[in-house]
């Protein structure tokens, strides 16, 4: 119940109540008094009567018939022995003997008597007062008036008019109090209650209230700033960040889960399935909704995640959870999954494997070659005039060998990163021109003319980098070429390009050739004493001095490859 219903309802009751103790009360005090007074008239009107008889000698009954009382009362008279000699209301010989009647007889025995009895007709009452004579008798005055039940049955009307008028009254009293009452407390401010002026009884309840809500206020600019730093931190991070809830939902992701899944926003009560359908990522999230740690690998448009799912201890869920038939395998917790971006690293780690097993490789061919021209002199099995044939052999391909593993020290120097101290100002034109001088015996042998236009170029650079990219690329272009071919160096606004018109490079092997031991053609490199490493030092010099390398090559009518060093 309302508590401004209970007030008005207590108010009203009271008043009624009230009301109705103070008119049952009047009623009786009213209703004493008219009959008290109605009492006295009859029994002073009896002691005049008697007065009178008894100073008249006695013979009441002359008295009161010739006198001819007039009263509005009844007068009755009767014998010592209860005869009714005189009544003023009927005839004394039609009425029975009234020694029995409890006045007279109290009258007879003590002098007077007086009783009270319900008349004939409803709602009224008689009194009777009797008074013994001197010579015996008794006279009785009896006067009829209305009851209780009378005054009331009269006035019912008036009585039902006062109790609505006054029903009324207190109702509008009751609602008027119940809202003085209630007012002061729908003042209270709830925000700042000790600011009002309620009751004096409420204030340690409102104190309290302050102080709890100052609490609570605390509290909540606490949670909120730990979780705008947390916010921040998720939002900010590279890392994908997923966490799940009851049956692998989805509960939050951070923008970088958004991005590494290809979806922006989260799917509504969507599960961990509606991120991804990789079986290493639905599998990691299944073992960690099942309570247990684990990571695996997910290839992702290109890239390369290391997925780490953790259960969250301590949320068990209902095992009939919804979504739970989706696939959790009896996961029943919570758990979070971190998405690492370790394209990079996978990479570089593959690139090793590879070049140590490439490198195991090129450097067994040379030597298998070396031990078996070297076995064929050592059992004599070479005829003498072979000799030099088989040391020819043992010379080229230990000079092979020496070649490659020089390119390999190269490679792996610039694989571990060059010191800043070793870089310095340098002339790029005069290194293309040194390259072409050590090449130009080369380039005469082969009868491919050198040409270059060489505009003065510095950059800071490390030299012997420098010498070993323009070194490569001019190579190649005089190893790769027709006899009367030509290759060109030009270095014009930082740009340097080495041009040939040699055999080009079919267009499905274009993408690979900086690949470390990529060759087009094996037997042709080989043939050339090529490595294969050769433009694998071209990209990492070119990439050392922030230089971007283009190729444009067609098979039959050339090759050019140039380093863009404007950035340096
Ligand atoms: P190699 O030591 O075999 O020359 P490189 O790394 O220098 O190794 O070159 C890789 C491959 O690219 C070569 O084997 C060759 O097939 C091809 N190539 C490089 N430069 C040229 C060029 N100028 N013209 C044609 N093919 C080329």
């Amino acid at each position: 119940m309302k508590m401004k219903n209970r007030i008005f309802f207590s108010i009203f009751s009271a008043a009624l109540l009230s009301l109705a103790l103070a008119m049952a009360l009047a009623g009786t005090v009213f209703y004493k008094t008219l009959s008290g007074e109605l009492e006295t008239e009859v029994r002073t009107e009896a002691e005049y009567i008697a007065a009178a008889v008894n100073s008249l000698g006695g013979d009441a009954l002359r008295y009161l018939s010739e006198t001819g009382v007039k009263s509005e009362n009844r007068i009755t008279l009767c014998s010592p022995d209860g005869t009714v000699l005189y009544d003023s209301f009927a005839d004394p010989d039609t009425m029975e003997n009234h020694a029995g009647r409890p006045e007279i007889a109290a009258a007879l025995w003590q002098g007077s008597g007086s009783s009270s009895r319900a008349s004939d007709t409803l709602g009224e009452r008689t009194y009777y007062y009797a008074v013994r004579l001197e010579n015996g008798g008794v006279l009785r005055i009896a006067n009829t008036g209305k009851n209780a039940a009378g005054i009331l049955g009269g006035s019912v009307l008036w009585i039902i008019l006062a109790a609505v008028l006054v029903t009324a009254f207190s109702a509008a009293a009751a609602v008027f109090l119940t809202r003085a009452v209630v007012r002061p407390i729908n003042r209270i401010d709830l925000d700042d209650p000790v600011s009002g002026d309620a009751y004096d009884e409420l204030s340690p309840l409102l104190t309290r209230m302050d102080k709890q809500n100052k609490k609570i206020a605390d509290q909540m600019n606490e949670l909120a700033g730990q979780r705008d730093q947390l916010a921040c931190i998720t939002e900010n991070m590279n890392e994908g960040l997923v966490m799940f809830g009851e049956g692998g939902r989805i509960l939050s992701a951070n923008p970088a889960a958004g991005k590494i899944f290809g979806i922006s926003g989260l799917p509504d009560n969507g599960t961990y399935l509606h991120l991804c359908r990789d079986k290493a990522y639905t599998d990691a999230v299944e073992t960690a909704l099942g309570g247990e740690n684990s990571s695996a690998l997910l290839e992702k448009a290109g890239r390369i995640y290391r997925l780490s799912a953790s259960p969250v201890p301590g949320r068990v869920s209902d095992v009939s959870r919804p979504g739970g038939s989706e696939g959790a395998s009896g996961g029943t917790g919570y758990a979070v999954l971190i998405a690492v971006d370790v394209t990079e690293q996978e990479n570089a780690e593959r690139i090793r494997r590879e070049f140590s097993a490439n490198v195991s490789h090129e450097l067994k061919t040379p030597l298998t070659s070396i031990m078996g021209a070297a076995e064929l002199i050592e059992t004599g099995i070479a005829k003498s005039g072979d000799v030099p044939r088989f040391a020819e052999r043992i010379h080229s391909e230990a000079r092979r060998l020496l070649t490659l593993i020089e390119d390999i020290i190269k490679l792996s120097r610039l694989d571990e990163g060059v010191p800043i101290r070793e870089f310095e100002t340098v002339r790029l034109d005069e290194i293309c021109e040194s390259v072409l001088r050590d090449l130009s015996l080369k380039a005469e042998e082969k009868g491919i003319a050198l040409e270059s236009t060489l505009e003065n170029t510095e950059i800071q650079g490390v030299r012997a980098v420098l010498y070993e990219t323009v070194y490569n690329l001019c190579d190649n272009g005089i190893t790769y070429n027709k006899p009367g071919g030509s290759v060109t160096v030009k270095l014009k606004s930082g740009v340097l390009t080495v041009a040939d018109d040699g055999i080009g490079i079919p267009v499905e092997h274009q993408s690979r050739i900086f690949e470390r031991f990529y060759r087009v053609d094996k037997s042709r490199s080989k043939e050339t004493g090529g490595t294969g490493l050769g433009l694998s030092i071209v990209k990492h010099g070119a990439a050392l001095h922030g230089g971007v390398i283009s190729l444009k090559s067609e098979v039959g009518a050339g090759t050019e490859i140039s380093i863009d060093f404007k950035n340096k």
